[in-house]
């Protein structure tokens, strides 16, 4: 299986809780005016890779505490993403998912798409919504707008309501 990305950079510590390897997807349906990553935007672009190949960089570092999925919209290769998370999420892999659609929009696709629903909760923390230029804050944990939420997907799908953090990494937990 394969994955259409823009790239990959092999350690951050600006995408989510830790030291994360991110996973870039390639093409993204929604055109954001002030768009942080434009070229990834090209449903055509990038490179494709195969998951064996994306398999052994990430083993290639024992020190990661997680994968980040960012785009592009991961969503749109939900099946070949949610594939790589189910492989590493037992290898206790955490993950952070971004995207520009909502979880509710997300969470009502699930129920006839179940790639979206393997990915959806493969996902521990989803950074959901487009980015809006009117609404830009430099600093929010995470996230380039105020719309954009971090939400602790597990908690909110095992209690029924949406668990949104308050955006400080104190209380990122998951
Ligand atoms: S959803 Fe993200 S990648 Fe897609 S256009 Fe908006 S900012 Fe860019």
């Amino acid at each position: 299986m394969e994955l259409r990305i823009a790239g990959v950079t092999e350690e951050s510590v600006v995408d989510g809780p830790g030291i994360r390897l991110v996973i870039y997807a390639q093409g993204c349906l929604q055109s954001c005016p002030g768009c942080h990553n434009p070229e990834t935007q090209d449903l055509e672009g990038g490179t494709l890779v195969t998951l064996k190949e994306l398999a052994e960089k990430i083993c290639r570092n024992p020190f990661l505490d997680g994968l980040t999925f960012s785009g592009g919209e991961p969503f749109l290769q939900a099946q070949a993403f949610a594939r790589l998370a189910q492989e590493f999420k037992p290898r206790g892999l955490t993950l952070v998912t971004y995207t520009g659609y909502t979880f509710e929009y997300l969470y009502n696709e699930s129920r006839r798409d179940l790639s979206i629903y393997r990915l959806l909760r493969a996902t521990d923390l989803l950074i959901d919504g487009p980015y809006l230029q009117e609404k830009r804050d430099l600093n929010l944990l995470y996230r380039g707008s105020r719309n954009q939420r971090i939400i602790n997907v597990s908690r909110t799908l095992s209690s029924g309501n949406l668990s949104v953090d308050e955006g400080t990494s104190a209380g990122l937990r998951y």
